[in-house]
């Protein structure tokens, strides 16, 4: 499903480190275009049930329409994002065997992918705080639960499928939080509004100053973010569908993934983290 047209923020976005965090729809067997519900809306012109192909998907396991996925009516194949699960679940944990050849493996291997997801959408997380110096007196705490969650993404996938990622996720969170809180004591601006949760639908936020705010599971869809200073904010689990970020700054804004950004609109003048990509669809 990826948009693997984007051009790079940077020149080099995986100078990062997280390669293995990013999806590789090549050395994946299509496995968010059948494991996954599509209901039919904006983002999807069908409904499909988990576990079926989406009638897109060509028997290379590659997608038919592309580049063509916004004007056939999947803007949401757009959007999604595995972090590498799905190479993973592919080449390891089945060891190269597809559902196709192995039907006999295509349950499990649909109910590991989403697990798996959401071990890799954990390693993005924890990869970014260790690489954070503000939060170096968590460096030890978040190494080990890096280490933990990487071990865990090699289980077998009865293993996987077993696991409880509910719990290991709330372990991670905590950690998360509190990195959150460390980074951003060193933003420069004196009141930091808490903006954790909240409904901003819509919200005219035009150049607001976000600078070190806590923006944690916002919902921003179709907010005005134009020229907004998203520096150092917590944006983790934000909601930015159709918010609109042109111009916005988004340098050292933590926690964003480039599936949030894919949904939302910008142009070249946002500024990105580095670790991330400007989607082609924004304004050029
Ligand atoms: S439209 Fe293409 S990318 Fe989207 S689910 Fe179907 S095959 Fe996958």
């Amino acid at each position: 499903m990826p948009d693997t047209d984007r051009a790079p923020a940077t020149d080099d976005p995986d100078s990062t480190g997280r390669a293995g965090l990013r999806s590789d729809c090549g050395n994946c067997f299509g496995l968010c275009c059948v494991a996954l519900t599509l209901t039919r809306s904006a983002d999807f012109a069908i409904n499909k049930d988990a576990g079926k192909p989406c009638r897109n998907l060509q028997d290379d396991f590659r997608c038919g329409i592309h580049t063509r996925l916004r004007s056939e009516g999947f803007p949401g194949c757009t959007v999604y994002d595995c972090f590498g699960a799905g190479q993973k679940v592919s080449g390891e944990t089945f060891g190269g065997q597809d559902w196709r050849t192995a039907p006999e493996s295509a349950q499990r291997m649909f109910e590991v992918f989403p697990v798996m997801r959401q071990l890799h959408e954990l390693l993005w997380y924890l990869t970014e705080a260790a690489e954070l110096a503000p939060a170096r007196p968590l460096h030890d705490e978040i190494g080990r639960i890096l280490d933990e969650t990487e071990r865990l993404t090699h289980l077998d996938a009865d293993a996987l499928a077993e696991l409880d990622v509910a719990a290991h996720r709330d372990d991670v969170a905590a950690v998360l939080a509190r990195t959150s809180e460390l980074v951003r004591a060193t933003a420069p601006r004196k009141k930091k509004r808490d903006h954790r949760g909240a409904d901003l639908i819509g919200a005219r936020l035009k150049g607001a100053d976000l600078r070190g705010g806590d923006l944690r599971g916002a919902c921003l869809i179709a907010a005005d973010l134009t020229g907004a200073d998203l520096r150092l904010a917590d944006l983790i689990g934000a909601d930015f569908r159709d918010a609109q970020l042109s111009g916005a700054d988004l340098t050292g804004a933590l926690f964003l993934t480039q599936a949030q950004l894919n949904a939302a609109r910008g142009d070249t003048a946002t500024r990105l983290p580095v670790s991330l990509s400007r989607p082609s669809h924004w304004e050029r």
